[in-house]
């Protein structure tokens, strides 16, 4: 069979260009506060109260007027009655200048009161409280609004439930929230050599390992994954599968794209009319891939057609699918962090294609240094868990000595824009 021509090779930066170009938005939901957790907000949050809602003591201690302990030293203490008590959850109570109120951390801090002396900076004695040094007008009290303001845009659309998140939610008294729906995911494996796990290894097979790694990356962008199964080397096959994933908002297939006599992703995908945007990007690992888009029904479909190695297939992910899925989620950030290391051994490569390379950072001081994981066979998976980031190294570029200057790609840390 004669091969179509192929899109022309574009760079890894095109590539993620072209994929956001495509995105779209999923639509709105309302959860249980608690459902919410790492999704991503559909709406800006203005709180409507202050926070904390009263002014309260960061301390226990005791409540009183500054003045009333005034020039109070060590050899000079001043001694107050201890007239009340306040309690977190008690009602406001009172302080008159001459005396003290009993106070717990989180209790609203008495009218009168100007300021909160700790506990341990006091000794008390029939009824009095001995107070040993001034206090400052002002100190230990948490003022009302002086975390939220009523009013101010506490939190955006697109931000991430973070654990914080979460808590603010609950602080401004938002039980349910509006997110973004979570896109559908369909990951399919291609390929007469795969075994699952569990089953018989027959000679000359391997195991699906993608299909698995694949379902843990979906899960940890926040995606609900869909595993399919195992689309043979058939094109009958592979068109069931995709068909079947075609229900899905991103469908994924691993393998099966390369220039092999049973690659058969790439014209099953255009015999189901999926339009091919790309399918080789000048990088390594991750030469082909494809990125494609149709309309079933109205509703956009978005399509990845990784490499089948290993390495090739996460890293493919990271680079297009992962931004991808947050898009379609609303996230605001989408970018993964990149920092400059300093090279600890020397590296060569081929001049034409971006390279990505696992490293592992380390930070002394105020140096980030970087090595490589060793070997970079496409197939070494152990290396991708034994990395901390990838370090992209220009296509151009082909020599580069310990000690130079290179960007490193943060792929365990959140995004930052
Ligand atoms: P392909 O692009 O289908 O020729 O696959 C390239 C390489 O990746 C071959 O060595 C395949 O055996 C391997 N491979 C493909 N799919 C998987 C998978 N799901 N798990 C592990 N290895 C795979
Ligand atoms: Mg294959």
């Amino acid at each position: 069979m004669i091969k179509k021509d192929k899109t022309p090779m574009i760079s890894p930066d095109e590539a993620v260009a072209l994929v956001l170009g495509q995105s779209f938005l999923m639509g709105i939901e309302t959860v249980p506060l608690l459902e919410a957790a790492f999704r991503f907000l559909a709406t800006d949050i203005i709180s409507d109260v202050d926070i904390p809602p009263f002014d309260n003591s960061a301390m226990d201690g005791f409540a009183l007027v500054a003045s009333a302990i005034r020039g109070a030293s060590k050899e000079n203490p001043v001694s107050l009655p201890i007239t009340g008590e306040a309690k977190a959850g008690d009602m406001e109570t009172k302080v008159s200048s001459q005396s003290a109120i009993r106070i717990m951390t989180g209790a609203m801090l008495p009218s009168g009161a100007d300021t909160v002396v700790p506990v341990e900076d006091t000794s008390e004695s029939d009824g009095m409280a001995i107070f040993y040094g001034s206090a400052k007008p002002g100190a230990n009290i948490r003022r009302a609004g002086e975390d939220i303001r009523r009013g101010m845009k506490v939190l955006r659309r697109g931000d991430r439930i973070t654990p914080a998140v979460m808590g603010i939610l609950a602080s401004l008294n938002i039980p349910r929230v509006e997110v973004f729906k979570k896109p559908d995911i369909a990951i399919i494996a291609t390929g007469d050599e795969l075994a699952e796990p569990g089953t018989e290894l027959l000679p000359g097979h391997i195991r699906n390992s993608n299909a698995y790694a694949l379902y843990g990356e979906v899960l940890k962008c926040g995606g609900t994954p869909h595993y399919l199964g195992i689309a043979r080397d058939s094109r009958e096959d592979t068109e069931r599968l995709l068909q079947e994933a075609s229900r899905c908002d991103i469908i994924i297939t691993t393998g099966g794209v390369s220039m092999g006599e049973y690659d058969f992703v790439p014209e099953v995908l255009t015999a189901l009319g999926v339009h091919i945007i790309f399918e080789t990007v000048k990088m390594k690992p991750g030469k082909p891939c494809i990125f494609g888009v149709s309309h079933v029904h109205d509703a956009k479909k978005l399509f990845f057609g990784l490499p089948g190695n290993p390495v090739s297939s996460l890293v493919s992910f990271m680079q297009f699918v992962r931004p991808a899925l947050l898009s379609l989620m609303g996230a605001r950030k989408i970018r993964k962090p990149e920092a400059h290391a300093t090279l600890r051994e020397k590296i060569t490569k081929k001049k034409g294609r971006t390279h990505f390379v696992r490293g592992f950072f380390s930070i002394e001081g105020e140096k980030i240094s970087v090595a490589t994981t060793g070997p970079q066979g496409s197939g070494i998976l152990r290396s991708m868990h034994e990395a901390n980031c990838l370090i992209i190294l220009p296509a151009e570029k082909e020599v580069f000595e310990a000690g130079e200057d290179v960007v490193i790609q943060l792929i365990n840390h959140e995004e930052i824009e």
